[in-house]
Protein backbone atom coordinates (compact mmCIF):
# COMPACT_ATOMS: atom_id res chain seq x y z
CA UNK A 1 0.00 0.00 0.00
CA UNK A 2 1.17 3.27 -0.83
CA UNK A 3 0.63 5.97 1.84
CA UNK A 4 2.32 9.05 0.47
CA UNK A 5 4.65 10.34 -2.12
CA UNK A 6 8.15 12.47 -1.33
CA UNK A 7 9.01 14.66 -4.22
CA UNK A 8 12.53 16.41 -4.81
CA UNK A 9 12.21 20.35 -6.47
CA UNK A 10 15.27 21.03 -8.09
CA UNK A 11 15.65 19.78 -11.48
CA UNK A 12 13.12 17.61 -10.69
CA UNK A 13 10.22 20.21 -10.95
CA UNK A 14 11.91 22.52 -12.83
CA UNK A 15 15.29 23.38 -14.61
CA UNK A 16 17.33 25.12 -11.74
CA UNK A 17 21.13 25.82 -13.49
CA UNK A 18 19.51 28.76 -15.68
CA UNK A 19 17.36 30.28 -12.24
CA UNK A 20 20.56 30.46 -10.32
CA UNK A 21 22.12 32.00 -13.60
CA UNK A 22 19.81 34.42 -13.80
CA UNK A 23 19.20 35.24 -9.64
CA UNK A 24 23.02 35.34 -9.24
CA UNK A 25 23.23 38.08 -12.09
CA UNK A 26 20.06 40.38 -11.09
CA UNK A 27 21.64 39.92 -7.67
CA UNK A 28 24.89 41.49 -9.05
CA UNK A 29 23.19 43.91 -9.98
CA UNK A 30 21.66 44.80 -7.53
CA UNK A 31 24.94 45.41 -5.12
CA UNK A 32 26.45 47.49 -8.25
CA UNK A 33 23.59 49.74 -7.60
CA UNK A 34 23.31 49.63 -4.02
CA UNK A 35 27.37 48.49 -3.07
CA UNK A 36 29.20 49.26 -5.86
CA UNK A 37 32.10 48.53 -4.26
CA UNK A 38 31.50 45.08 -3.76
CA UNK A 39 30.57 44.76 -7.08
CA UNK A 40 34.13 45.91 -8.71
CA UNK A 41 35.86 43.58 -6.43
CA UNK A 42 33.92 40.48 -6.62
CA UNK A 43 32.13 39.90 -10.87
CA UNK A 44 29.40 37.28 -10.80
CA UNK A 45 32.15 34.14 -11.66
CA UNK A 46 34.22 35.90 -8.22
CA UNK A 47 31.13 36.01 -5.82
CA UNK A 48 30.41 32.38 -7.37
CA UNK A 49 34.16 31.38 -6.49
CA UNK A 50 34.12 33.34 -2.70
CA UNK A 51 30.76 30.91 -2.23
CA UNK A 52 32.76 27.69 -2.84
CA UNK A 53 35.76 28.71 -0.79
CA UNK A 54 33.16 29.77 2.14
CA UNK A 55 31.37 26.71 1.53
CA UNK A 56 34.75 24.52 1.90
CA UNK A 57 35.89 26.27 5.03
CA UNK A 58 32.62 25.12 6.70
CA UNK A 59 32.36 21.25 5.09
CA UNK A 60 29.64 20.50 8.00
CA UNK A 61 27.24 23.32 6.93
CA UNK A 62 27.74 23.52 3.76
CA UNK A 63 24.55 21.71 2.76
CA UNK A 64 23.05 25.17 4.24
CA UNK A 65 23.08 26.86 0.94
CA UNK A 66 21.24 29.88 2.89
CA UNK A 67 23.99 30.40 5.53
CA UNK A 68 26.98 30.10 2.88
CA UNK A 69 25.29 32.66 0.17
CA UNK A 70 24.94 34.89 3.59
CA UNK A 71 28.64 34.75 4.80
CA UNK A 72 29.35 35.03 0.78
CA UNK A 73 27.99 38.46 0.82
CA UNK A 74 28.97 39.11 4.44
CA UNK A 75 33.03 38.45 3.12
CA UNK A 76 32.17 40.67 0.00
CA UNK A 77 31.26 43.35 2.03
CA UNK A 78 33.73 43.39 4.55
CA UNK A 79 36.81 43.61 1.71
CA UNK A 80 34.76 46.37 0.18
CA UNK A 81 35.04 47.96 3.35
CA UNK A 82 30.52 48.11 3.90
CA UNK A 83 28.54 46.98 6.98
CA UNK A 84 28.55 43.27 6.31
CA UNK A 85 25.09 42.56 7.53
CA UNK A 86 23.09 45.59 5.68
CA UNK A 87 24.55 44.02 2.36
CA UNK A 88 23.82 40.49 3.38
CA UNK A 89 20.43 41.06 3.95
CA UNK A 90 19.89 43.19 1.10
CA UNK A 91 21.43 40.60 -1.26
CA UNK A 92 20.46 37.61 -0.12
CA UNK A 93 16.50 39.11 -0.50
CA UNK A 94 17.05 40.20 -3.59
CA UNK A 95 19.02 36.14 -4.59
CA UNK A 96 16.31 34.49 -2.27
CA UNK A 97 13.40 36.30 -4.66
CA UNK A 98 14.84 35.49 -7.78
CA UNK A 99 15.71 31.84 -6.78
CA UNK A 100 12.16 31.42 -6.29
CA UNK A 101 10.83 32.40 -9.45
CA UNK A 102 11.14 29.46 -11.43
CA UNK A 103 9.44 28.11 -14.38
CA UNK A 104 7.29 24.42 -13.82
CA UNK A 105 8.13 22.18 -16.08
CA UNK A 106 4.40 21.34 -17.59
CA UNK A 107 3.87 18.01 -16.55
CA UNK A 108 4.43 19.15 -13.06
CA UNK A 109 0.66 20.56 -11.94
CA UNK A 110 -1.22 18.26 -14.22
CA UNK A 111 -0.25 15.33 -12.33
CA UNK A 112 0.60 16.91 -8.95
CA UNK A 113 -2.80 18.36 -8.42
CA UNK A 114 -5.00 14.97 -8.91
CA UNK A 115 -2.53 13.63 -7.00
CA UNK A 116 -2.71 15.90 -4.22
CA UNK A 117 -6.30 15.15 -3.77
CA UNK A 118 -5.36 11.25 -3.14
CA UNK A 119 -1.97 11.21 -0.93
CA UNK A 120 -0.53 13.54 0.74
CA UNK A 121 2.64 14.75 -0.86
CA UNK A 122 5.67 16.31 0.90
CA UNK A 123 9.11 18.30 -1.05
CA UNK A 124 12.38 16.91 0.25
CA UNK A 125 14.96 19.20 -0.61
CA UNK A 126 18.77 19.91 -0.60
CA UNK A 127 18.24 23.27 -1.73
CA UNK A 128 16.55 26.50 -0.30
CA UNK A 129 13.35 26.93 -2.61
CA UNK A 130 10.22 28.12 -0.94
CA UNK A 131 7.30 25.85 -1.98
CA UNK A 132 5.21 28.55 -1.25
CA UNK A 133 6.83 31.47 -3.40
CA UNK A 134 7.11 28.88 -6.08
CA UNK A 135 3.62 27.99 -6.33
CA UNK A 136 3.46 24.71 -5.21
CA UNK A 137 1.95 25.34 -1.51
CA UNK A 138 -1.33 23.92 -2.50
CA UNK A 139 0.12 20.44 -3.88
CA UNK A 140 2.41 20.07 -0.89
CA UNK A 141 1.42 19.27 2.77
CA UNK A 142 5.24 19.54 3.64
CA UNK A 143 8.10 20.22 2.46
CA UNK A 144 11.31 19.23 4.66
CA UNK A 145 15.09 20.55 3.51
CA UNK A 146 18.68 19.26 4.40
CA UNK A 147 18.87 22.77 6.08
CA UNK A 148 16.45 21.75 8.80
CA UNK A 149 17.31 18.50 9.16
CA UNK A 150 21.36 19.02 9.30
CA UNK A 151 22.47 16.98 6.54
CA UNK A 152 21.83 16.83 3.09
CA UNK A 153 20.55 13.96 0.73
CA UNK A 154 21.36 11.19 0.27
CA UNK A 155 21.88 11.18 3.91
CA UNK A 156 18.40 9.31 4.95
CA UNK A 157 17.69 11.55 7.35
CA UNK A 158 15.26 14.18 5.38
CA UNK A 159 13.14 11.22 4.33
CA UNK A 160 12.92 9.96 7.99
CA UNK A 161 11.59 13.18 9.21
CA UNK A 162 9.33 13.71 6.14
CA UNK A 163 7.78 10.27 7.24
CA UNK A 164 7.44 11.18 11.08
CA UNK A 165 6.10 14.58 10.25
CA UNK A 166 3.22 13.04 7.22
CA UNK A 167 2.77 9.98 10.11
CA UNK A 168 3.21 7.13 7.88
CA UNK A 169 5.96 4.36 7.64
CA UNK A 170 8.90 4.54 4.85
CA UNK A 171 7.97 1.46 3.06
CA UNK A 172 4.93 2.67 2.18
CA UNK A 173 6.10 5.96 0.59
CA UNK A 174 7.20 6.61 -3.19
CA UNK A 175 10.16 9.26 -3.55
CA UNK A 176 10.48 11.02 -6.71
CA UNK A 177 13.49 12.52 -8.13
CA UNK A 178 16.04 13.43 -10.83
CA UNK A 179 19.41 12.40 -8.89
CA UNK A 180 20.75 8.92 -9.07
CA UNK A 181 22.00 8.56 -5.80
CA UNK A 182 21.05 12.11 -4.05
CA UNK A 183 17.10 10.67 -4.90
CA UNK A 184 17.18 7.04 -5.71
CA UNK A 185 20.06 5.52 -3.36
CA UNK A 186 19.21 8.14 -0.43
CA UNK A 187 15.49 7.61 -0.41
CA UNK A 188 16.06 3.82 -0.86
CA UNK A 189 18.43 3.77 2.12
CA UNK A 190 15.89 5.55 4.07
CA UNK A 191 13.21 2.47 2.88
CA UNK A 192 11.06 3.81 0.64
CA UNK A 193 10.46 3.03 -2.89
CA UNK A 194 12.07 5.28 -5.83
CA UNK A 195 11.28 6.38 -8.74
CA UNK A 196 13.89 7.97 -10.61
CA UNK A 197 12.97 11.02 -13.10
CA UNK A 198 14.95 11.16 -15.54
CA UNK A 199 14.25 13.75 -18.28
CA UNK A 200 17.18 13.80 -20.19
CA UNK A 201 17.71 10.02 -21.08
CA UNK A 202 20.68 9.04 -19.93
CA UNK A 203 21.75 5.77 -19.08
CA UNK A 204 21.72 4.71 -15.67
CA UNK A 205 25.04 5.85 -13.33
CA UNK A 206 24.11 5.47 -9.52
CA UNK A 207 24.51 2.64 -7.32
CA UNK A 208 22.03 -0.31 -7.19
CA UNK A 209 18.87 0.62 -9.05
CA UNK A 210 15.33 2.61 -8.53
CA UNK A 211 12.33 0.79 -8.39
CA UNK A 212 10.80 2.68 -11.45
CA UNK A 213 11.94 5.18 -14.50
CA UNK A 214 9.92 7.21 -15.80
CA UNK A 215 11.04 9.78 -18.97
CA UNK A 216 8.43 12.38 -17.01
CA UNK A 217 5.93 12.95 -14.50
CA UNK A 218 2.94 12.38 -16.60
CA UNK A 219 4.38 8.60 -16.78
CA UNK A 220 4.18 8.84 -13.17
CA UNK A 221 0.49 8.03 -12.68
CA UNK A 222 1.34 4.69 -14.68
CA UNK A 223 3.10 3.50 -12.25
CA UNK A 224 1.70 3.99 -9.15
CA UNK A 225 -1.16 2.41 -10.70
CA UNK A 226 0.64 -0.60 -11.00
CA UNK A 227 1.43 0.03 -7.36
CA UNK A 228 -1.89 -0.16 -5.80
CA UNK A 229 -2.87 3.44 -6.17
CA UNK A 230 -5.95 3.76 -8.09
CA UNK A 231 -6.63 6.69 -10.34
CA UNK A 232 -8.94 9.24 -8.92
CA UNK A 233 -11.16 11.13 -11.61
CA UNK A 234 -11.07 14.44 -12.62
CA UNK A 235 -13.68 16.95 -10.28
CA UNK A 236 -14.00 20.18 -9.94
CA UNK A 237 -13.08 21.50 -13.42
CA UNK A 238 -9.09 19.76 -12.22
CA UNK A 239 -7.57 17.50 -15.11
CA UNK A 240 -8.39 13.55 -14.73
CA UNK A 241 -5.66 11.60 -13.21
CA UNK A 242 -3.95 9.94 -14.98
CA UNK A 243 -3.81 12.64 -17.49
CA UNK A 244 -5.06 11.19 -20.95
CA UNK A 245 -2.86 9.88 -23.26
MG1 LIG B 1 17.23 17.42 -8.05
Amino acid sequence: MISALTFDLDDTLWDTPPVIRRAEAVTHAWLARQWPAVARHFDVAGLAALRRQVAEEDPDRAHDLTLMRFRTYRRAAEAAGYPPEAVARGAFAVFYRERNRVELFPDVLPVLEPLARRLPLAAVSNGNADIQAVGLGHVFRLAVSAREVGRPKPDPLIWKEACRRLGVMPRTVVHVGDHPEHDVAGARAAGLRTVWLNRRGVAWSGPGCPDAEIPDLSALPAVLARWGVEPVAGSGGVAPFPPRE
